[in-house]
This record gives C-alpha cells, sequence and structure tokens, in this order.
C-alpha cells in the first residue's frame, strides 16, 4: 500500500478505496427524510445523538403539525419540546430550533440560506451540520465529519486526524471536490455497516486488504 509523506494514503489508494465503497453502497443516500432545506435543518438539529430512525418517527408527526419558521414558531415552546421529547437532549433542542426559526424570520426572509457562513451563524448549527445542510438540501460541496466518518477515515488511513477539523480538512485534500458528498455517505454506511465503534468487523470487511488499521493489526 502507497502512503503519503504525512501519513495518508496516497491518491491511487484513495480512489480505490472510494471505487469499492460505492459498488458496496450504491443507494448510500442520507438516513433523515426531509423534503425542504427548512426540514433537513430541523432534523438534523434534532439528529445530535439520536439515531435516524427516532428522528424520522418525530419528524413525521411534528413536520405534520408545523414545517415552516412561522408553523413551528407558533407551535410555542412547551408543544415543541412536548413533540421533539423522545429525540433526547430536547430543551436544548427546542431551545436552537426556535432561535433558529426566529433568526431565519427575522434575517433571510424565512429561507433556509445556502452558504457556509450564514448557515454557522444559527443557534444549534456546527460545521457538521452546516456541512449537512450545504451538501444534502442544496447539492454543494461539503465534507461533514461526524462520529462515523472520523472513525472509518482514521482507520482506513484516508487520513490521520485528531479533530473532526482536521478529518475534513484531509478528506476535502484528499478526494476530489466532486466526490466529497457521495463519500460522506459511503463512510457513514461502511462505519455501520463494518466498521463498526466498539467492534469493526475487520474479518469480513471487504476493504481489509487495504485498511491501514487491518495492515497494522495483522
Ligand atoms: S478492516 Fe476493520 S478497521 Fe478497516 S475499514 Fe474494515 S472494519 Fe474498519
Amino acid at each position: 500500500m502507497v502512503e503519503r509523506a504525512s501519513g495518508g494514503l496516497s491518491d491511487e489508494a484513495a480512489a480505490e478505496i472510494l471505487t469499492r465503497l460505492k459498488h458496496l453502497y450504491p443507494e448510500a443516500r442520507s438516513g433523515l427524510n426531509y423534503t425542504t432545506p427548512f426540514e433537513l435543518l430541523i432534523a438534523t438539529i434534532l439528529s445530535a445523538q439520536c439515531t435516524d430512525a427516532r428522528v424520522n418517527k418525530v419528524t413525521a408527526q411534528l413536520f405534520a403539525e408545523a414545517n415552516t419558521p412561522e408553523s413551528i414558531l407558533a407551535l410555542g415552546r412547551e408543544e415543541l419540546e412536548s413533540i421533539i421529547r423522545e429525540c433526547g437532549l430536547f430543551r436544548s433542542k427546542a431551545r436552537h430550533i426556535i432561535g433558529a426559526c426566529q433568526m431565519l424570520l427575522a434575517e433571510y426572509g424565512g429561507e433556509v440560506p445556502a452558504d457556509f457562513e450564514s448557515l454557522m451563524r444559527l443557534p444549534g448549527v456546527g460545521r457538521k451540520t452546516a456541512s449537512v445542510i450545504l451538501s444534502n438540501a442544496f447539492d454543494l460541496p461539503a465534507m461533514p465529519v461526524d462520529t462515523h466518518v472520523f472513525r472509518v477515515s482514521n482507520r482506513l488511513g484516508l487520513v490521520k486526524g485528531k479533530t473532526p477539523r482536521e478529518v475534513e480538512e484531509g478528506l476535502k485534500e484528499l478526494l476530489p471536490r466532486e466526490e466529497w458528498n457521495q463519500a460522506h455517505h459511503l463512510l457513514i454506511r461502511h462505519g455501520r455497516e463494518f466498521c463498526k465503534a466498539r467492534k469493526p468487523r475487520c474479518g469480513v470487511c471487504p476493504l481489509a486488504d487495504v485498511c491501514m488499521s487491518a495492515q497494522r493489526d495483522r
């Protein structure tokens, strides 16, 4: 296997991994259900420390009642908290959602902005969430680094990053811009199927022969 001077994989090795991931998960996409950028924003805020399945269950009810900044604010804090309670951290998530709705109405005409800096100003929105919105709702190149992307990228040897920001920068440098959005979904999917946090299934992983972590452990 060829390595970069910085310790990460070569462009060729990274391309091979990406090709295999595409074959493994041709249908990889966001696990969150949404029909508008605003719905994705709310679903992504709710998804912190919560499964996609649970978020989808909650948003099915929430969006049937309210799926615009105005209608969410009209629910009121207590009603919103009671609907999203199952997602956990419901008080802070409700506070962020209400704050984001207020800012969208006051400063962005009620629309979710399609630029990174504006998204980052919204309450409850950090680099990962802003990148998820850009990538999934607007199809703009971004590299959201969640716990799966962070873990799988480091184990495979695509990057060696100690923080999500370092992994984001490393992946952006390594992968062609037009591959960023799909690569993010592919790495998440591989993390769920094989490269699990506690017990990675290296013995049956289709990437074991090109994975730096598996090679090291041999
Ligand atoms: S071989 Fe193991 S560590 Fe490497 S990607 Fe597969 S499951 Fe993860």
